[in-house]
């Protein structure tokens, strides 16, 4: 079986309120010390995960489109001689819009072997940029996604929240009309989460439903809750999370799932290090997993759902749920109702 593998770039010129990764401001220093210590992280495993054919690898923090290049490089040499890249293996790298302004760094990160990047848009409008506090404006996010294309980035994905603020139709429509215009391969809408009232809950639910009805007539396959893709766009890594299948992670705070367990590495850069320096994995904590437990949550996100012959344990809660409304069943598979996807947590909430 084929695995992923999962890098976390720890830094970011700019430290996002709404943001839950591991994070540190950026520094040269530190992205040396980094670098010197993710390499060994990856000799250390490779000893432990032997001959593993990894077929996607997917660069995330943080914010790897600022790293050097040689950075980026020399991780991406030393996972190809330590485990078995497949010719076709999907390999992208998250970036932040103002990080894709020169047209020759994009080239060089293609050179190194990335065939996808995915762009933290957030927003579309100057009020949600100004909200999110980023640092580019709608002309840098168009001249971001034009130089990617340019550097021959085929599979793009922009990533968008919806939900933060109070959105007026002509903030969504900003957004609805820059991917009309450009087409990215890939999209990513989450809804940003707070407690929220009623009222604003139900705001939310009119643009969510709104903005998918939208990129539905567009085009657009919604093949998750959040994600949504043209033909043959979908990305491969994060079908590995949804699809209950194996990955390896390296980097601060990078969490990993292989043979059943979860883990996740020391979300500090010292006490990561140290750990590597006792040729030790860096490892923060360890999670068995009930792989049919495990599988059910993630599987019920995507809009395919789970199989009926894979999850007989849970037929009775299944059927429940079915006359209630709020799954329906085709072809073998139980999927979330289009309409009550945004209940999802609740309705998985039940069945464990
Ligand atoms: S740039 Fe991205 S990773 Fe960094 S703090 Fe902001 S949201 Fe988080």
């Amino acid at each position: 079986m084929s695995v992923g593998i999962y890098i976390h770039y720890p830094f970011c010129e700019r430290l996002c309120f709404y943001c839950n990764f591991y994070k540190e401001g950026y520094k040269t220093e530190k992205e040396s010390f980094f670098l010197k210590n993710i390499i060994k992280e990856i000799k250390i495993k490779r000893e432990k995960y032997q001959n593993q054919k990894i077929d996607s690898i997917f660069v995330g923090g943080g914010s790897p489109s600022m790293a050097k290049i040689d950075t980026l490089s020399k991780i991406i040499n030393e996972l190809d001689r330590n485990f078995l890249i497949t010719n076709n293996c999907e390999i992208s790298i998250e970036s932040n819009p103002n990080e894709l302004l020169n047209l020759k760094k994009n080239i060089e990160i293609k050179k190194i072997g990335f065939n996808r990047i995915s762009i933290g848009v957030q927003s579309y409008s100057a009020k949600g940029l100004n909200f999110f506090n980023r640092n580019y404006n709608t002309k840098q996010v168009k001249k971001a996604f034009l130089n990617c294309q340019k550097a021959g980035f085929e599979n793009i994905n922009c990533d968008f929240i919806i939900g933060a603020y109070k959105e007026e139709k002509k903030d969504i429509q900003s957004t609805l009309n820059f991917i009309k215009q450009y087409n990215p391969a890939h999209l990513s809408f989450y809804l940003f989460e707070y407690k929220k009232k009623k009222i604003e809950e139900e705001e939310e639910e009119f643009n969510y439903n709104n903005t998918k009805e939208k990129l539905i007539s567009m085009g657009y396959n919604q093949y998750e809750i959040s994600n949504f893709s043209i033909d043959g766009f979908e990305c491969q890594h994060n079908l590995k999370y949804w699809k209950n299948k194996p990955y390896l992670a390296f980097g601060p705070g990078a969490s990993q799932y292989f043979n059943g367990y979860d883990t996740k590495n020391r979300e500090n850069l010292l006490e990561y290090a140290q750990l590597i320096n006792e040729n030790q994995e860096p490892i923060k904590e360890k999670t068995k997993w009930d792989k049919k437990k495990r599988a059910l949550i993630m599987g019920l996100r995507l809009r395919q759902g789970i199989k009926e012959n894979d999850f007989f344990e849970y037929k009775k809660k299944l059927e429940e749920l079915k006359k209630l409304n709020l799954l329906s069943y085709n072809n073998g598979y139980y999927q979330i109702k289009e309409e009550k996807i945004l209940l999802t947590n609740e309705i998985i909430g039940y069945l464990i």
